[in-house]
């Protein structure tokens, strides 16, 4: 959380950051649920908030300006400047150190960057930017330098170097690519009456086809929830935040008009005509080509009546949790909600809402096309169909893998991944990201599905599968990993708030207290309201079991 800067009251905003915000606001009447994207709005044309500019938020949107705080504060991406403060430098250089970035030297490119970029420019650290097939990854600007070094991130700041978002916007599928290639079909017979709902929802629901951001939940048993709602939404959730996961990143910069077709052909069964797109704020080539793409489907008229916004998240990972996400979109603190009720009764807006991960969606076109025993079929050891597994880590060939669902992390990596990096020994993997908990290389063959990893207390999620070495320290892992949650934890309940940094606490003794740590994992899991301070400890949890001789105990 960010330090309190805006404590006086009465405040009255000055005439020129009136002028400054109502200029970017425009004409209309400001909407209390677009407060982030005003606050981007503000960030976006001034590099940073300046507290003026948050004064005048406030009094053009008649909301108390401890509001407008509140939420400029919450989220890691905004960046409030107080009055004694002079504005940020012009370039801002983010480090990721999340865990395949620290692998990869992240935090020595930190120091060597805080020591020799200059004083006009800013050196941060940031959280996971999903690119950890490329680590360590930063950020000049909003451009983002794949396997960064000291001379790779001078030669950006100094403009010498192509952004990756221009490059990604060139890169995306185009509409006409896409209908030439027989794209939009499914969803034009739906629209055309020659597929009813009822056919389409039984086809997803045959296929097996579950929630792919990481909860799994039956896709068409969702959809089917949906079914004769009073006045429906529809949130797709692209703040794909799990560390080590990047497949939502892919789809949107390879295929968006498959996902999109799959988001309209779920909008439909559901009865929506409003859909909500949250996108992470770190992937601005995948915003543009949204906001390209839906330009191009609007004018081709594919959308029919259905109204699609775009709106920006702004680096808080608890918004990938879908009720964090929910209250995002509604312009406030990503707080999860208490469950229940779910979405699907009282969601945005509270209104009945339908939630689905990029991915999901993603494969709702070919499941149609092809069939539902086509996509089931796919599926090994038990599991339904293909999805995108992100591999990184210390395999030769790191990236976004389609492979059957239930694959082993063993065939990922020798088979998918040109097996473990040269010099290194396969030590141990991640099975689903920093939540999904840890497992020694001797049970890399456990089919990576959902509930196949339960009985050794781990979880495949959104199936980013990191892979560590001999090279890797255990102990540096799980520090990383809690620091992680601790900057993360929305703050709102105490078993997590509290418990990740007393977590790290214990972790920063010379001998580890196991007794301790797991008396505290116990109400951390037990007594946290979401995911986060549940799944938190889990890596710790089973560092123990499989890694003792490598722990301080
Ligand atoms: Fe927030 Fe953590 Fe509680 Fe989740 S578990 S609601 S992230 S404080």
């Amino acid at each position: 959380m960010k330090s309190k800067r805006f404590r006086r009251k009465g405040r009255e905003a000055k005439a020129a950051a009136l002028e400054d915000v109502q200029k970017l606001l425009g004409d209309a009447s400001p909407k209390r649920d677009l407060l982030l994207e005003y606050l981007h709005a503000v960030q976006d044309k001034y590099g940073c908030l300046d507290v003026q500019h948050l004064v005048a938020l406030a009094e053009i949107m008649k909301i108390p300006q401890a509001e407008v705080y509140e939420v400029a504060s919450f989220y890691a991406y905004f960046d409030i400047v107080s009055e004694a403060e002079s504005p940020p430098p012009e370039i801002t250089v983010r480090i990721c150190d999340s865990l395949t970035c620290s692998m990869f030297g992240a935090q020595n490119l930190l120091k060597q960057a805080e020591g020799k970029l200059n004083s006009t420019i800013r050196v941060q650290r940031a959280p996971c930017m999903g690119r950890c097939d490329q680590a360590p990854v930063a950020a000049v600007g909003s451009s983002h330098v794949s396997r960064a070094t000291m001379d790779s991130l001078e030669l950006h700041v100094s403009g010498g170097s192509k952004g990756m978002l221009e490059v990604a916007v060139g890169q995306g599928q185009g509409l006409s690519k896409y209908l030439d290639d027989g794209g939009y079909q499914n969803l034009r017979a739906i629209q055309e009456g020659k597929h009813s709902n009822k056919d389409v929802l039984s086809t997803i629901t045959e296929s097996g086809l579950r929630g792919l951001g990481g909860a799994g939940f039956p896709t068409g048993t969702k959809w089917g929830l949906m079914q004769s709602k009073d006045n429906p939404l529809m949130a797709v959730n692209a703040d794909e935040g799990e560390p080590g996961t990047f497949k939502d990143r892919h789809i949107l910069s390879t295929a968006p008009h498959q996902f999109l077709e799959g988001m309209l052909i779920a909008a439909s069964v559901a009865s929506v005509t409003e859909i909500y797109i949250y996108l992470r704020a770190e992937y601005p080539d995948c915003y543009a080509i949204l906001q390209k793409e839906l330009r191009a489907i609007q004018q081709a008229g594919l959308a029919g009546d259905i109204k699609i916004h775009l709106r920006r998240g702004a680096g808080a990972y608890i918004c990938g949790e879908e009720s964090a996400m929910l209250e995002s979109l509604e312009g406030k603190r990503g707080e999860p909600r208490h469950k229940p009720p779910f979405p699907a009764t009282k969601g945005l807006f509270g209104r009945p809402t339908l939630v689905n991960n990029v991915e999901t969606l993603y494969w709702i076109p070919e499941i149609l096309g092809n069939g539902s025993a086509w996509f089931k079929d796919k599926g090994r050891a038990g599991g339904a169909g293909l999805r995108l597994y992100s591999v990184s880590g210390r395999v030769a060939d790191p990236g976004v893998k389609l492979a059957p669902v239930g694959t082993t992390a063993r065939e990922l990596i020798e088979d998918y991944s040109g097996g473990i990096s040269e010099g290194h020994v396969f030590k141990a993997y991640l099975p689903g990201g920093a939540s999904g908990g840890l497992l020694p290389a001797s049970l890399a063959d456990i089919p990576l599905d959902f509930g196949k990893l339960d009985e050794y207390g781990c979880f495949v999620g959104s199936g980013a599968l990191i892979v560590l070495s001999d090279a890797d320290s255990i102990i540096d892992v799980n520090k990383n990993l809690m620091k992680f949650f601790e900057d993360e934890s929305c703050g709102q309940c105490t078993p997590c708030r509290v418990g990740c940094g007393k977590m790290l606490e214990l972790m920063d003794q010379s001998k580890w207290d196991e007794k301790l740590i797991e008396d505290l994992s116990g109400v951390m899991a037990d007594a946290s309201i979401c995911g986060l301070g549940q799944a938190a400890p889990t890596a710790l949890i089973k560092s123990f079991e499989f890694f003792r001789d490598d722990l301080p105990t």
